[in-house]
């Protein structure tokens, strides 16, 4: 019987021993990782791929392992696999940086189709860090979550002018206008907010207040010229307001005496009264070193008074002059297209783009 528990105490020495042992001086891989990272820099993703895991299968509680490889699989376009990988890790008992995963996760779903993404945000990952929450706001506009994306850009430390701003691209972007409006709550009247304020007034049949935002909008941001001037105006002749928006351009056009749009609206206006004289003093006053459009606009009023024939062929000119001309302007990058743009196609900025006249 001692003999027995002798026995039994040395096979109990040698395990802890084997156990310590195990411990102090756990096995390297060096090599293992300087070949993946070998396969990494040589383009050879798929050969890193299989390294990797046949690192994971010597060190499964290694996390970042399984950052790796999903980061890899992700960036050869390989989005179902990556999040396999990633939710691997998000169990893994020894994770500490949950939000690096969910990124992964997120950044994953952005390369796969919008009914994934829909699907995938039924339970969207707790992310919390401000990166995270971009990159959720871009899942939730794609699979045409608006509501949800509003939700989330409450959470980002926006200024409030800019989440307005966001909210106005929704209220644009979605076709929802007066629901996202209503679900934002209380908000900073950014100008791009007063524009869409108006436009909901507007389909409402409140001219009066549509005629409102329209002004504050103008007022607060001259440039926006471009897009709230025609429903102005039309707002304004059906609220019987016409005669206010005379003020207002000649307002405008002392803060941007250079605005092609204004000047030519400005005298559009003024020739619409029948102040003929006016506004060819507007355009003369104001065309010089603006660019050729107010300057041919000048003449063809000019000519009105004058010349009928000529008058005639200086509005085809004038017409197909604006056609060409008119493009649009990121303010942020530069990029330059066609028709407006409520997001930067470039540089993502949202609601950046100008009218620009060459
Ligand atoms: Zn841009």
């Amino acid at each position: 019987m001692i003999y027995y528990n002798v026995v039994l105490l040395v096979v109990l020495l040698v395990l802890i021993y084997f156990i310590a042992t195990m411990r102090k001086r756990p096995r390297c891989y060096h090599q293992e990782y300087a070949d993946v990272i070998e396969r990494l820099s040589t383009d050879d993703l798929d050969g890193a791929v299989e390294r990797t895991r046949k690192l994971w299968e010597k060190e499964p509680d290694n996390v970042k392992l399984y950052l790796v490889l999903g980061d890899i699989l992700r960036k050869q376009g390989k989005y179902d696999k990556a999040v396999r990988i990633y939710l691997n890790a998000l169990v893994n008992r020894n994770l500490r940086d949950k939000e690096r995963v969910y990124k992964g996760i997120l950044l994953s779903y952005l390369g796969l189709d919008p009914e994934r993404i829909k699907n995938f945000l039924k339970k969207p990952p707790p992310v919390r860090s401000e990166e995270n929450l971009k990159l959720l706001l871009q899942l939730q506009e794609r699979a045409g979550l608006w509501e949800d994306a509003v939700e989330t850009a409450r959470r980002l430390s926006w200024k409030p002018e800019e989440y307005s701003d966001y909210v106005a691209y929704i209220a644009l972007v979605s076709g929802k206008k007066e629901e996202i409006l209503k679900k934002a709550g209380r908000l900073t009247p950014s100008p791009m907010l007063l524009y869409v304020r108006g436009l909901v007034a507007f389909e409402k049949g409140n001219k009066d207040e549509a005629v409102k935002n329209f002004t504050e909008c103008l007022k607060k941001n001259p440039s926006l010229s471009f897009l709230v001037m025609d429903k102005l105006e039309e707002a304004s002749f059906e609220a019987g307001k016409y005669g206010e928006v005379e003020k207002l351009y000649e307002e405008l056009l002392e803060k941007e005496p250079q605005n092609p749009e204004i000047i030519t609206g400005f005298a559009n206006v003024l020739a619409k009264k029948g102040k003929m004289r006016e506004a060819v003093d507007v355009l003369e006053k104001h065309a010089e070193g603006v660019s050729s459009l107010p300057l041919l606009s000048r003449r063809l009023l000019i000519s009105l008074e004058t010349d009928k024939e000529r008058a005639l062929e200086l509005a085809g000119e004038l017409a197909k002059k604006v056609m060409e001309s008119k493009k649009y302007r990121c303010k942020v990058c530069g990029n330059e297209e066609k028709e407006y743009p409520l997001r930067c196609s470039r540089c993502g900025s949202l609601l950046s783009y100008i009218r620009v006249w060459e």
